[in-house]
């Protein structure tokens, strides 16, 4: 009995020492990672609330005279926009982005109202002005482009597969054929996997955590979407879920708003720009998504397009 269980510390030793030293690919799910809030996890930093901000932007117009800024993301995607259902606490990557970018525009935490937009209904909200800025996991690219605004780019992710960790026979996007894979209505890895050339059976949900759930259940096979969200869930459900083969696609996110307003995206731009120089962005990666297995890489050139 003494020897099975020296025995069973020696190999919670192993696999401790193992995942620490694993590599950034796919290691997430495999790993005890720190949770946001305990001891010895990365903190978050503090931003301070930019006064007598004057800006030539309806939207900023509107929001300073309702005395709160709205701002769109998601809810289900932890690491990166998560909405604690018992407490209301929003966490993640892009919550932190979304306050940093509000404190420069003059609006502290309590002037913030956070609204849950799933990806379907992105560019409505935004276009009829349901949410001043949007910060949740979105794609910049020309065909949204003609619908809303962005600013940044500020992360540089790429599609992947999540499956269920006892899954052998799906390795990566090649392995996929004939599959029930899930994926979001509106989201682009949907638009990817439904291209014949993968020939998978694609099941559209409106939610990730809908996916998720199906995954868990066996409905379907896997989920793809961005390495960023599907990492988050593999270190949510360690032994259940893993993130298997290469990044598929670029998916570079963008702070959504407002077409026409050239002065509030600029106004956005240069808050990124400023704190990615200043350290504050790789503080906020480090204490958010940083603990779901991604490695830290410097953020892409904004583009002003
Ligand atoms: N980044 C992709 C997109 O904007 C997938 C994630 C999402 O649905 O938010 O479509």
């Amino acid at each position: 009995m003494k020897l099975r269980k020296t025995a069973a510390v020696a190999i919670a030793v192993l696999a401790l020492t193992a995942t620490a030293c694993g590599g950034k690919e796919g290691s997430a799910g495999d790993d005890q990672s720190a949770q946001p809030g305990q001891s010895n996890a990365p903190k978050l930093p503090t931003y301070t609330v930019a006064k007598d901000v004057s800006l030539d932007s309806p939207t900023f117009k509107k929001a300073q005279s309702r005395g709160k800024i709205i701002i769109g993301s998601k809810a289900d995607q932890p690491y990166l926009g998560f909405e604690d259902q018992a407490t209301k606490k929003r966490s993640g990557f892009d919550i932190e982005i979304a306050k940093m970018i509000a404190a420069d525009l003059g609006f502290s935490e309590n002037q913030i109202e956070f609204k849950t937009v799933d990806s379907g209904v992105r560019e409505t909200a935004i276009s009829k002005g349901q949410v001043d800025y949007y910060v949740g996991t979105y794609t910049i690219n020309d065909k949204r482009k003609q619908l809303v605004g962005f600013a940044g780019p500020y992360y540089k992710a790429g599609a992947d597969l999540l499956v269920r960790k006892d899954e052998s026979a799906i390795t990566g996007k090649e392995s996929v054929k004939g599959k029930k894979v899930c994926s979001i209505v509106g989201s682009t890895p949907l638009q990817e996997i439904k291209k014949p050339e993968y020939g998978a059976q694609v099941v559209e949900l409106a939610k990730y955590s809908d996916c998720v759930q199906q995954l868990l259940n066996k409905q379907v096979d896997a989920v793809t979407t961005d390495d960023s969200i599907l990492k988050g869930y593999a270190a949510q459900n360690p032994g259940k879920l893993k993130v298997v083969g290469k990044p598929f696609t670029e998916e570079p996110y963008g702070v959504g708003m407002n077409k026409d307003d050239k002065v509030l995206r600029e106004a956005i731009n240069k808050s990124l720009e400023t704190h990615i120089k200043d350290g504050t962005y790789k503080k906020i990666y480090e204490a958010t998504l940083g603990l779901s297995g991604s490695a830290y890489v410097e953020p892409p050139a904004i583009n002003r397009y």
